[in-house]
Order: C-alpha cells, then sequence, then structure tokens
C-alpha cells in the first residue's frame, strides 16, 4: 500500500469502477484521489460511492480523498437513439431544443439560449472536439449542421461552441443543489468548471466557506487571461485539457499547460493535469507511445497530480490503466534526468521564515539521505510550502483532524496521518519515528527530519527543524 513514487493519481469513478471491490482495486493499484463528476449519475449513485470509499479508507486505514466535480455551465446534448448514432462526414444534422431519445434529424440540445445566440457559419463541436459541425441554417427551435468530422456521438456527450457567444454563470442552479448535497456528504475537495474570472472563485468560496477545499478548472480562454489573480484564491486547479483543447488551438495546450503548472509551483498549490492522457486503454490494454510520454511530461513539468477520466469511469481496462500511470510515474520519478529537470524548473525560495525554513528541510533531507520529512500541520500550510520543493523525499504530514489528512492527499509528495494534538515536543518527535516506521519509510537507524511549530497548536509557527535518528 506504500506509494513509491510522489505524484498523485485522481481517477474518476464511473459506471465501469463503482463497485466497493473495484474502488479497493484501484486504491490498491495507485489512487489518491477519486473523482466523482456530477456531470454524470444521480444523487444515489454518487452516495453509494461516497459511503464504500468511507468504508474503504476505514478499513485499510488510510486517508483517501473524494473530489467533487461540479458540472457548471457546460453544454451537452441530451440522450441519442439506442444510446449512440453514427455520423459521417457531409451527413445533416438538426439539433432542437426539447425532447429525447432523438436521431441525426433530432438530437436534444436543452439550451435555448444557444438557438437564440448561434449564426449560420458557426461551428459546432462535440464530444471533447471529436466531431465537428459547421452551422447551415437555424431558427429559435433549431439548427441545420452539416458535419465536417464525422464520429459517434452518444448520450449526453459535451458540446463547445468556439464561435458563439453566450452569457454563462460559473454556478448553475444544478450546481448549487450538487454542491449543498456534496457538502453534508463531506467531500473533500470541490471542482468547479469553467471558471473565467476571480468572482467565479469567490462565489463559489461563499457557499463553501473552508469546510472543503476548492479547485478551480482551467478550460476557458479568459480563464488564463485572469490566472494570475485567479490561482490565489482558490486551493489548486486542474488543467482541464477536454475543454481547454477545443476552446483554444491544440497546439497551444502544451504550452499553456507547463504555464498553468509553474504558477502553481510558485504559489505552492496543487496543480492536476486532467483528460485524455491514457485514452486509448478505455479499449485496450496498453497505451500508446504518445500517451505514455503525455504522463511522464506532466511528471517532469512537477505536476502534483495527473488524472483518468474515461479511462476508469467506462473504460475496459480500469485496473491495468491505473497500474500503468502508476508505473509511468514511478520510472520517470526515478529516472536518472528526473532531479536535474525538476529543479531546473524549481521556483526560488520565497523569504518568509516558514519558507525558507520549509525549503532548507527539504535541501538536508536529500543532503543526508532523510527517508522521510515529517511535519507536524494543522492548517496543511507546512505541507503544501515542502510540497513546492518537490524534493525525492516522501513527506509525511501528521494532522489532528482526518478531514484535513484526506485533503492532503492531492498535495505532491505528501503522505497524511490523522492523529489528535500532540503535547511536547519529546512526544512530537516520538510520534515522528513511529510513523515513520509504521508507513514503511525507515526503519531502525535510518535518518528523518521533522519540521514543526513550537508551541504546539497554533497555526503559522513553524519554526524547528530537527534531524532524528530511527
Ligand atoms: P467533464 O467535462 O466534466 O470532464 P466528461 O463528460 O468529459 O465531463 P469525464 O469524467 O471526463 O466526463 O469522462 C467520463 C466519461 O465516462 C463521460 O464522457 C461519460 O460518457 C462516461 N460516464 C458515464 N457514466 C459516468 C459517471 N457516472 N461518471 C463519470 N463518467 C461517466
Ligand atoms: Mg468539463
Ligand atoms: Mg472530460
Amino acid at each position: 500500500m506504500k506509494r513509491n513514487r510522489r505524484a498523485k493519481i485522481v481517477a474518476t469513478v464511473g459506471p465501469a469502477s463503482s463497485s466497493p471491490e473495484m474502488l479497493k482495486k484501484l486504491f490498491l493499484a495507485g489512487v489518491d484521489v477519486f473523482r466523482l463528476n456530477f456531470s454524470h449519475g444521480s444523487h444515489d449513485d454518487h452516495a453509494k460511492v461516497f459511503n464504500a470509499i468511507r468504508a474503504l479508507e476505514k478499513e485499510l486505514e488510510r486517508p483517501i480523498a473524494v473530489l467533487q466535480d461540479l458540472q457548471g455551465p457546460k453544454i451537452r446534448v441530451g440522450t441519442i437513439k439506442d444510446g449512440k448514432q453514427q455520423l459521417k462526414k457531409g451527413d445533416k444534422v438538426r439539433f432542437v431544443p426539447t425532447g429525447e431519445n432523438g436521431k441525426l434529424s433530432n438530437i436534444p440540445l436543452h439550451h435555448p439560449e444557444i438557438f437564440a445566440a448561434i449564426e449560420t457559419g458557426h461551428k459546432l463541436m462535440i464530444d471533447d472536439g471529436r466531431l465537428r459541425l459547421t452551422v447551415t441554417d437555424c431558427g429559435k427551435d433549431f439548427i441545420d449542421a452539416v458535419a465536417d468530422v464525422g464520429g459517434v456521438i452518444s448520450d449526453r456527450k459535451g458540446v463547445n461552441l468556439p464561435d458563439t457567444i453566450l452569457e454563462l454563470s460559473p454556478l448553475t442552479e444544478k450546481d448549487r443543489k450538487d454542491l449543498a448535497f456534496g457538502l453534508e456528504l463531506g467531500v473533500d475537495w470541490m471542482a468547479l468548471s469553467f471558471v473565467q474570472k476571480p468572482s467565479d472563485i469567490e462565489e463559489a468560496r461563499k457557499l463553501i466557506g473552508t469546510k472543503t477545499r476548492l479547485m478551480a478548472k482551467i478550460e476557458k480562454p479568459s480563464a488564463l487571461e485572469f490566472i494570475e489573480d485567479i490561482v490565489p484564491l482558490t486551493d489548486g486547479i486542474m488543467v482541464a485539457r477536454g475543454d481547454l483543447g477545443v476552446e483554444i488551438p491544440p497546439e497551444e495546450v502544451p504550452g499553456r499547460q507547463k504555464e498553468l503548472i509553474r504558477i502553481c509551483r510558485l504559489i505552492g498549490k496543487p496543480v492536476v493535469v486532467a483528460t485524455q492522457m491514457l485514452d486509448s486503454m478505455v479499449a485496450a490494454p496498453a497505451p500508446t507511445r504518445a500517451e505514455a510520454s503525455d504522463v511522464a511530461t506532466a511528471i517532469y513539468d512537477g505536476a502534483s497530480a495527473v488524472m483518468l477520466s474515461q479511462e476508469s469511469a467506462v473504460g475496459e481496462y480500469v485496473v491495468e490503466t491505473v497500474e500503468m500511470m502508476n508505473s509511468i510515474i514511478y520510472k520517470t520519478e526515478h529516472h536518472s534526468a528526473y532531479d536535474q529537470i525538476i529543479s531546473a524548473l524549481q521556483p526560488d525560495v520565497q523569504k518568509t521564515p516558514q519558507r525558507v525554513l520549509a525549503a532548507s528541510s527539504a535541501a538536508i533531507a536529500r543532503t543526508i539521505g532523510a527517508k522521510a520529512i515529517v511535519t507536524l500541520t494543522s492548517s496543511g500550510s507546512t505541507a503544501a510550502r515542502i510540497a513546492r520543493q518537490r524534493v525525492a523525499v516522501p513527506t509525511l504530514a501528521i494532522t489532528p483532524t482526518a478531514a484535513q489528512a484526506r485533503q492532503l492527499c492531492l498535495f505532491w509528495g505528501v503522505q497524511a496521518i490523522a492523529s489528535p494534538d500532540i503535547k511536547s515536543y519529546d512526544e512530537m518527535v516520538d510520534m515522528a519515528r513511529l510513523h515513520t516506521k509504521r508507513a514503511g519509510f525507515g526503519v531502525e537507524g535510518d535518518k528523518i527530519v521533522v519540521l514543526a511549530g513550537i508551541p504546539f497548536g497554533r497555526p503559522g509557527t513553524t519554526n524547528n527543524m530537527r534531524i532524528v535518528t530511527l
């Protein structure tokens, strides 16, 4: 169960992965954070999965995080006759604002605002841009289009309209209901889709408070424009390449990915790289070379986590996909060029005492070959500062609450343990020794670096570092 890698794995739960047995297999194969996509499935479905994850956590005595992904103002087609229809280049298609079970002559698109705003000549893209159409005629209750690129159109696939201007609210009615439901369940992270501006985050934060951590999905050009103001307001971001790669030209996505990871490393917040990472494994037991390379690139860039979507939600090789992702991360982090690449991208140390101390403890741990950096952290911020350094030494974060321990599952290199408040310095050192051995990171005689604040229990006082022999 011990992870021998630093970057984390997020996996979307869907029909192929929602049983308790499957969730356990996936956790053991390497999943650190399970994503519940509220674009799909009912509240009941999600509650079942959530409870199964909490039961698993209890059984395995390891914190496991749940990320609730809110749909946001995503445009989707309705249901399709027989679940899917084949669309060939040159085929004519009609979209209508009502109905379900549509054929190519009446595909449901329950978004009246689109019918008001779309114009002849506009592009319409379906399923993360796989299918492409051009509007040939439109009215208030129909859109006629011709397929430029065909493919399969299936139930509830996403639609992008790069030419059409629509007024988007970051939190739809459905999102507000889902958000309240998620808070009641007690999810650990909440992801906000289609963020466009800093006030979108503030609006969500008002509803969420500090109960769960808040992640901004970066998938709109305007979010890129305001990114410097957005990141400080969030607890982390997702490079949501599915929609991003349709909203901006695909050739710009790799550069943007690097920029976004860089900003998060600089500020010290988690960054998740998502979509199509091992896409061909939905239907094949091995990835393409390009996909393996894509995962490795995100790891070399210093992403905190990489994510699986369809691969783990509906794939035929769900466990194999997680195992593959785990091995690619492991191989990359253990490659001889890794240290050099990741530290070349290392941002400067920020000049506050806490940050300098975190950076020094990371450097010392590396130099003396310590088996772990152990930190007592009540808000999680000391763990975040160590994670920012991206040193190849595991960080054990001992934190007072189970909720905090789960939230830290997304942080690069951090393994969290919930342990009630420690009263004295000696108790802290004993606890660090005990947890390092129990977690399997070190044995008698090994060295660890312990970082904590004295007096205890007062957040923001991290001021003490000690090298301890087990
Ligand atoms: P998003 O824009 O939020 O990523 P998406 O539709 O691309 O939405 P993913 O979670 O990225 O969704 O991919 C999972 C795919 O698995 C979906 O496109 C959908 O076809 C399928 N699926 C079916 N049921 C579920 C479910 N309960 N949860 C997640 N995905 C599901
Ligand atoms: Mg999305
Ligand atoms: Mg997706």
